[in-house]
């Protein structure tokens, strides 16, 4: 998802990671600076998780049956991209579908195409998110050579793992991706954890973050709450039937229920709650300023009124686009949809496209579609609405555009303000005695 990394908030001497949102001070929300995700093997993918948001798209989007951005896309997305930005540091994503299915050798042309339009004094990294089934000694010894920072997908332990995360014919995955956290380890390839909190494993927190911090050693991890219209196939978000759409407590809101307007396997809103307090409290006693979780991290530097460090829960959002391998870009990794395209890469430059009106108006919709009870909501700034992709119920009083995922946001902030706003005084403290 575009959900990016981040710098430090709760502990002053962390190493930023890579693809870091700088800490953009005073500057307008609108800084020169976006991100693209990139699929250049399409949707295809080597395992079958029920739960995956992408893998409809070869249907969806009438991929073909090995689809492969070939080298006059890949070389115009690279050059457009390289020369679409301007700070001195340049992050490439590489995802799917798994984008490892595409081969050693595909990367190693994207690094000589990287190297070719390098500008002098402008670093470039790339980040590789996968399902590690395929990462073997080569692999590892070709990712700790360019520095590739890994996004693996791991769910938990095993059975929460193996739950969703499966191959075609069924088959557990978690082994294979044990042996890919074997192999980075053992070559020294950093890497974080893609953790989908689902409807089950929701309801294991702590076992869940104590399998990834003690066990895996993990210091980074992505929490994405997993949620999904049940007709995410074929409906692209905001096209919704708004006759279908129920309000927040329904019945209709619960995964499992028969007409829920998500899938089966989407996490509950209350359960998704109650697992961010629980992790909370967790990371607040023991890993505080040691492990990084993605909407932790955010959380502080927001109480601290710095910039949101993750889209989902910025004022706008709009500037982590996605390409598709025929070099169709997208407004969102989340907004792959015919309706949501916004050029091809060959026909237009990115920038062109990152900041035409059509795409500043989709970012602005963000905090400009907010229903009235997000308005005066006493946690709009640390949420702002979240995803507007999971904006997909109403409100008590029947507006449209609420956030699927409201009431565990509310019960975590409910929670968590106090202990977020003592951890930003005391950062602050740190701060200034440090000077
Ligand atoms: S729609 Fe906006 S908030 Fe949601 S993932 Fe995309 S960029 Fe982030
Ligand atoms: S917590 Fe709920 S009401 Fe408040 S801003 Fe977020 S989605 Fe809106």
């Amino acid at each position: 998802m575009s959900q990016h990394t981040m710098r430090d908030s709760t502990r002053l001497d962390l190493v930023p990671l890579k693809t870091a949102y700088k800490d953009v001070g005073d500057s307008p929300a609108y800084e020169r600076r976006f991100h693209v995700m990139a699929k250049p093997g399409g949707a295809k993918c080597n395992i079958d998780c029920q739960y995956c948001f992408y893998l409809h798209k070869e249907d969806l989007l009438h991929q073909p049956k090995q689809p492969k951005m070939d080298d006059e896309t890949l070389e115009a997305f690279i050059k457009s991209y390289i020369e679409s930005q301007d700070g001195e540091e340049i992050v490439f994503s590489w995802q799917g579908g798994e984008p490892t299915l595409l081969g050693i050798d595909y990367y190693r042309k994207i690094v000589e195409l990287q190297k070719k339009y390098q500008p002098q004094g402008v670093r470039i990294e790339n980040d590789l998110q996968t399902n590690g089934l395929l990462l073997n000694d080569e692999w590892c010894e070709f990712l700790a050579q360019h520095s590739f920072l890994v996004g693996l997908s791991i769910d938990g332990p095993e059975d929460m793992h193996n739950r969703y995360r499966v191959t075609r014919s069924g088959k557990p995955t978690f082994h294979l991706v044990m042996h890919a956290v074997e192999k980075l380890k053992h070559y020294g390839v950093p890497f974080n954890a893609l953790v989908v909190v689902n409807r089950h494993n929701v309801k294991h927190p702590l076992e869940l973050y104590r399998f990834l911090t003690k066990e895996l050693g993990v210091t980074y991890i992505q929490f994405n709450p997993c949620v999904e219209p049940s007709d995410f196939k074929t409906t692209a978000p905001q096209f919704w039937n708004d006759n279908m759409i129920p309000k927040v407590g329904s019945e209709l809101t619960k995964p499992g229920h028969p007409m829920s307007v998500v899938t089966e396997w989407s996490v509950d809103a209350d359960d998704w709650g109650e697992f961010l307090k629980a992790v909370f409290e967790e990371w607040v006693n023991n890993d505080l300023g040691r492990v990084l979780v993605n909407l932790f991290e955010t959380a502080v530097a927001q109480v601290m009124g710095k910039p949101a460090q993750l889209c989902i829960t910025a004022e706008f959002c709009g500037k982590g686009l996605a390409i598709e391998h025929n070099g169709d870009v997208f407004s969102c990794d989340h907004y792959v949809y015919p309706e949501y395209k916004l050029a091809n890469v060959k026909e237009k430059a990115l920038n062109e496209m990152a900041f035409s009106i059509r795409q500043q108006a989709f970012g602005m919709a963000k905090r400009d579609a907010l229903p009235k009870y997000c308005k005066s909501c006493p946690y709009l700034k640390l949420c702002w609405g979240e995803c507007p992709k999971n904006r997909l119920i109403r409100t008590p009083d029947g507006e449209l555009g609420l956030n699927y995922l409201c009431p565990g946001i509310k019960a975590f902030f409910d929670y968590s303000l106090p202990m977020l706003t003592g951890l930003s005084v005391l950062l602050q403290r740190e701060k200034t005695t440090s000077r």
